[in-house]
Parts: C-alpha cells; sequence; structure tokens
C-alpha cells in the first residue's frame, strides 16, 4: 500500500506551471489521435486551448494494429507539434515507441507517453526514466494493477519520479458497442495503492464520442487527476480515432458541463 502523501508532478508549460495531483485542479489534454498537418493541429490547439485544456496531445509516431493504416508522420509532426506548443503556449504530450526516437521527442514535448502496447517494454521503459521529461505511462490494455503499478517502478527505479498513470480501458468481449472496458475502479484501488497521479482516457476507453462526456464525468465523480479527451476539427475525415473523438465544439460544451460537476477546470 501507498506510504505518505500523494505525489505531485509538475510541468512547466509556456504557459506556466501545470500540476498533477490529487489536491490540485483537474488537468484536461486534448487533442488529436494523430498530428496530420500544421493547420488542424494550430487550429485543435487553439480551440482546445480557448476551453481549458492546458495540454494538447497529438501523436507523431502512432502504434497501428494493421502495418497498413496510417502510422504517423513522424519527425515531421514533432516539428508541428512545437509550432502549435509556441502559438498556443499549451504543454505537449505525445508518445514515443522506439528508444531511438526519444531524444528527438524529448526536444519538443513536456511529457513522453509511453502507449498501451508499450507499457511492459522494460527496455523502452527504462530509456524514458532515465531523460527527465515527467511520463505518461498507458495501462496495458490486458494489464492488472500489479503489471500497471510495476511498469511504472521501471521509469521510477531508473530515475524518473514525474509518472502518471493513465487508464485508457481494457480488453472487452463487447466490441460491438464500446471499443474498451474503461476500468473506472482504478480510481479509488491506484488512490490506495499508490502516490502517483492518474489520468482518465475515455476516449480510447469506450471508442465512440456519443459516449465520451458521460464517462469523462463519471472518472471525474471516481476521483480522477485529469483526464486525456481526443479532439478533432472534423472527426469524419481523421487519419486515426475519428470515431472517438470529439469535435472542438462538443469539447468546448464538455468542458463548460466538467466545469459545472468538478473540481475547477
Ligand atoms: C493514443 O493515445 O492515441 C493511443 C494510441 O493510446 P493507447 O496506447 O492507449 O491505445
Ligand atoms: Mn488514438
Amino acid at each position: 500500500y501507498r506510504h505518505g502523501e500523494a505525489s505531485e508532478v509538475v510541468v512547466n508549460t509556456p504557459n506556466g506551471a501545470v500540476v498533477f495531483g490529487e489536491h490540485q485542479p483537474l488537468v484536461v489534454v486534448a487533442g488529436p489521435c494523430s498530428v496530420e498537418n500544421e493547420e488542424m493541429i494550430v487550429e485543435t490547439a487553439r480551440r482546445v486551448k480557448t476551453a481549458g485544456a492546458k495540454f494538447l496531445r497529438g501523436g507523431a509516431y502512432k502504434p497501428r494494429t494493421s502495418p497498413y493504416a496510417f502510422q504517423g508522420h513522424g519527425e515531421s509532426a514533432l516539428d508541428l507539434l512545437a509550432r502549435a506548443r509556441e502559438v498556443s503556449g499549451l504543454g505537449i504530450i505525445t508518445e514515443v515507441m522506439d528508444a531511438a526516437d526519444l531524444d528527438k521527442i524529448v526536444e519538443v514535448a513536456d511529457v513522453i507517453q509511453v502507449g498501451a502496447r508499450n507499457m511492459q517494454n522494460f527496455s523502452l521503459l527504462k530509456k524514458v526514466g532515465a531523460q527527465p521529461k515527467p511520463v505518461l505511462l498507458k495501462r496495458g490494455m490486458a494489464a492488472t494493477i500489479e503489471d500497471w503499478l510495476m511498469a511504472a517502478e521501471y521509469v521510477l527505479a531508473s530515475g524518473n519520479s514525474n509518472v502518471i498513470l493513465c487508464e485508457r480501458g481494457i480488453r472487452t468481449f463487447d466490441r460491438q458497442y464500446t471499443r474498451n472496458t474503461l476500468d473506472l475502479s482504478v480510481v479509488p484501488v491506484l488512490r490506495k495503492l499508490t502516490h502517483l497521479p492518474i489520468m482518465i482516457d475515455p476516449s480510447h476507453g469506450v471508442g465512440w464520442s456519443e459516449f465520451v462526456p458521460s464517462m469523462a464525468m463519471a472518472a471525474i465523480a471516481a476521483g480522477t487527476d485529469s483526464l486525456m479527451i481526443e479532439v478533432h476539427p472534423n472527426p469524419a475525415k481523421a487519419l486515426s480515432d475519428g470515431p472517438q473523438s470529439l469535435t472542438p465544439d462538443r469539447f468546448d460544451n464538455l468542458m463548460q458541463e466538467l466545469a459545472v460537476i468538478g473540481k475547477a477546470v
């Protein structure tokens, strides 16, 4: 069980320090699944910033089930994230899949994401643990809570104490109506077991944008410290995860609803 106080992860963004933690305001991370082009990422950054998000998310390197699906624009997308950071002042969260890309990602990102599929890539965990930026560790789709906490331990043991745990849904038997089963029970369980800050990603959790707002609110009711929400200016045309992405207008509405029920956004 956890010993001592909840720890806080402080991230210095161009707009100032943002703190993830149990006793801090809710932190919202928003943006597209993939960085597609300059116009869309900059527009999304502006819109989610206005709505109250503190971080822009967007993948440059995408872990796709099919090798024939869009794989992300790679290094050129990192330049676009840097541009969006400059324009909006938002912190940037993006995924590392290959340790060979880590140095380039660290130059642009304020938080380094390790995705569900790499949660137990121990050599990658050691490398992200040996660089200075905070790490967002997503739960593997079939990982137990113990597996997940031990994966976090790899990062901590490598010298990086700034780890945020993100629940993104576990494998479900009902693929017809939900993409995954969002396991909100992790919020109280993690609170008991660990001092690390908690994030909930309802977008990957349910897989359909119409269900995202309810589960975002449920996550706040359960006591999450932060949320990750996929937002795309034109979900129907998205190169990945369009069906689960909110439009900027819908995201703006959601943020207003969250402010009413939640910790101040
Ligand atoms: C993502 O955040 O776009 C992503 C690929 O997430 P996950 O690793 O949770 O599937
Ligand atoms: Mn996605």
